[in-house]
């Protein structure tokens, strides 16, 4: 038995999506598509599936039976509200929604409904080595963890599209995120400082430095640099009390010749968390055939659009920037832990 799909928003990750739920991943069938652009949607939609006209159609039909939400931030509310009122586990690529009051009406309305049905595309939490650097902390054999710093490169951005408020509300929720998960910790506060500026980016306000206050007394630092020019470049070191805890870097073949000795470096997200992706929706497969979602909650979406919220504070006050999440749900349960 597969389980039928509806994927909303047939953009660039939209259609990654698909391509994976059709041509990689088994027990699932992508049985409908809906886009505000309708051209758009039926060139993306794969053999036997239908194009609804809108979103709640598509929500709303028989045929479907989890919701893949790939539209842009601005609809992820709305789109959200009506597959919990309809009782359909939905994945919901980041961010979940754009404001802290949406983030609360969606957690509101999933606790009403009395179970978990929402994962957020928070995909680094299913890459091999995060995974492994995670099992190393909570392993216990280096002591606490203090310190944590998160490097985020990327190439480029598109100019005149990526704005430079894009950084702290787009590109930092990733890092907010696995900081919460790797140290089982939640953020208290955020700083901001601004380096020289880059000219590769003409007058984007690019790069930034992020200092996350973590609620044990943890410290993470944050580089968001958006025009490298050289690759997508993802680090992570976490220092504990007896020893340092790093992602590696990535296995790839060395190339020896007239230049150097040298590895290739990925171009971007879609090449570096490829098998994170897949992994990501293996097992939100599993848990939607249950009716149910596991992974990263709206609780964890609702963090991370704090973290965005309280960062732009922070650059435009030039103070640390506090964040109080309120009590937490019990559906999201007691303290952060595995991914799944
Ligand atoms: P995109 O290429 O612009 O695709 C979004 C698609 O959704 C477009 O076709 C857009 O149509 C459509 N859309 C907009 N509003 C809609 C609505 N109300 N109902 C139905 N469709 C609607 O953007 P993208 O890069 O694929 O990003 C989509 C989402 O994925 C964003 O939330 C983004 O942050 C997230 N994302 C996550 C990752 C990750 O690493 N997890 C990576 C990339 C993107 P128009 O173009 O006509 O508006």
């Amino acid at each position: 038995m597969s389980l039928k799909v509806g994927v909303i928003g047939t953009g660039m990750i939209g259609q990654d999506h698909i391509r994976r739920l059709t041509k990689v991943l088994s027990g699932v069938e992508v049985a409908g598509v809906a886009d505000i652009d309708a051209t758009r949607a039926a060139a993306a939609a794969p053999a036997g599936a239908e194009v609804f006209a809108t979103p709640q159609d598509l929500i709303r039909s028989p045929k479907i039976e989890a919701v893949v939400i790939c539209s842009w931030g601005p609809a992820h509310e709305e789109q959200l509200l009506d597959c919990i009122a309809a009782g359909k586990p939905v994945f919901c690529e980041k961010p979940l929604v754009t404001s802290a009051e949406a983030a609360r009406r969606v957690m509101e309305a999933e606790v009403a409904h009395g179970k978990r049905l929402v994962q957020v595309g928070f995909m680094r939490r299913f890459d091999a080595d995060y995974r492994r650097l995670k099992a190393v902390i909570d392993g216990g054999t280096l002591g606490l963890p203090l310190m944590y710093k998160s490097v985020h490169r990327n190439a480029s951005v598109p100019v005149g599209l990526y704005t430079s408020e894009m950084p702290l509300n787009d590109t930092l929720v990733h890092d907010a995120d696995i900081s919460r998960w790797l140290l089982g910790d939640e953020v208290t506060g955020v700083e901001v400082r601004l380096p020289r500026r880059s000219r590769q980016g003409g007058e984007l306000r690019d790069p930034h430095m992020v200092l996350l206050h973590m609620a044990s007394g943890a410290l993470v630092d944050v580089e968001i640099s958006v025009n490298i020019a050289y690759g997508y470049d993802i680090r992570g070191e976490v220092s504990c009390e007896t020893g340092i805890a790093a992602l590696p870097n990535r296995p790839a073949t060395v190339i020896t010749d007239a230049h150097g000795i040298r590895q290739a470096i990925p171009e971007d997200w879609r090449e570096r968390f490829i098998e994170a992706y897949d992994q990501e929706f293996r097992e939100w497969i599993v848990a939607a055939g249950q009716g149910t979602a596991t992974g990263p909650s709206t609780w964890d979406g609702y963090a991370a659009t704090l973290v965005a919220d309280a960062a732009l504070e922070a650059v435009a006050s030039g103070q640390l920037a506090r964040i109080d999440m309120g009590d937490k749900p019990a559906l999201y349960g007691q303290a952060l832990d595995r991914a799944a």
